[in-house]
């Protein structure tokens, strides 16, 4: 950590990060995972998946590469073209963008669905009740009436109504197993992960190789501009996209500091 500006090492509320931190970013990310883990919400487990974004992201310079900026607008694109999109959301999702994801959803008209790699009930609740808290009206995943083929019982568990039925899934942060079973069942994935090498974004439509903090806000912003452009607009869009141009982009910008 740089002297520029000394944080202290417990720190209660974000608020206490100072804004003007060189690793600003960085900080607030890893308060809220904190955060989110005494509130019940984020798994232990979640502190390692930040642990390994956290790096990636220093890697690409902790700002939102053009292929990624290209890959948000594609996404949003595609999400305005769907006829049932919905939002998946963990542990991590949660605790780092929980009002984000509601404005998301409410830009492109989707629904949220929480979905847990370590499913409790106790955390299925908190989520909810964190997402409630942050504006959501109504929140999927509770029933979990249907199954993910080709996944083990817990951690296929998804709504009839929700992701079962869904054309377009946003998953970020997700796990490789889960990402390569919904390819199967033919859902067009766009993906929010720090590692292109990652299964997850290897498998999806349209991957995006940023820091969901940033990503979902930017994915947003192009819905919101987006808005009201004809479907052969929109389809331009995400045809003009090219997912291994971008996942290369990324990993070269990784291992050599280069755009
Ligand atoms: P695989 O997808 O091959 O199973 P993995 O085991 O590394 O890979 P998980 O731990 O299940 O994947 O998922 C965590 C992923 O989320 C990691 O690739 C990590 O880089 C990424 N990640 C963590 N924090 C963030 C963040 N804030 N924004 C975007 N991606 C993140």
């Amino acid at each position: 950590m740089s002297d520029h500006e000394t944080v202290p090492a417990e720190v209660d509320h974000e608020e206490e990060i100072p804004e003007d931190h060189p690793r600003y970013q960085d900080l607030l990310t890893r308060h809220r995972i904190e955060a989110g883990v005494e509130k019940g919400i984020t798994h232990l487990q979640g502190m390692h998946a930040e642990g390994r974004g956290s790096a990636f992201d220093y890697l690409l310079g902790e700002e939102t590469i053009p292929s990624a900026a290209a890959a948000e607008r594609a996404a949003a694109a595609r999400l305005l073209l769907a006829d049932k999109p919905v939002l998946s959301i963990n542990g991590n999702v949660a605790a780092l963008v929980p009002g984000e994801m509601v404005e998301l959803a409410d830009a492109v008209d989707a629904d949220l669905e929480v979905n847990l790699f370590n499913r409790t009930p106790e955390r299925i609740d908190a989520i909810v009740e964190h997402l409630a808290e942050h504006g959501a009206a109504d929140v999927k995943g509770i029933e979990a009436d249907a199954r993910i083929p080709n996944l083990d019982h817990k951690r296929a568990k998804v709504d009839a109504d929700g992701i079962y039925a869904a054309d377009v899934v946003v998953v970020p942060l997700e796990d490789g197993d889960r990402a390569e079973a919904l390819e199967a069942m033919g859902k067009t994935e766009i993906v929010i992960d720090l590692n292109p090498l990652s299964r997850s974004p290897q498998v999806a439509e349209i991957p995006i190789v940023d820091n969901i903090i940033r990503a979902v806000p930017n994915m947003t912003e192009h819905a919101r501009d987006l808005e009201g452009e004809g479907e052969s607009t929109l389809r331009a869009i995400v045809e003009e996209f090219d997912r291994d141009e971008a996942l290369e982009a990324a990993e070269e910008r990784i291992r050599s500091g280069r755009l």
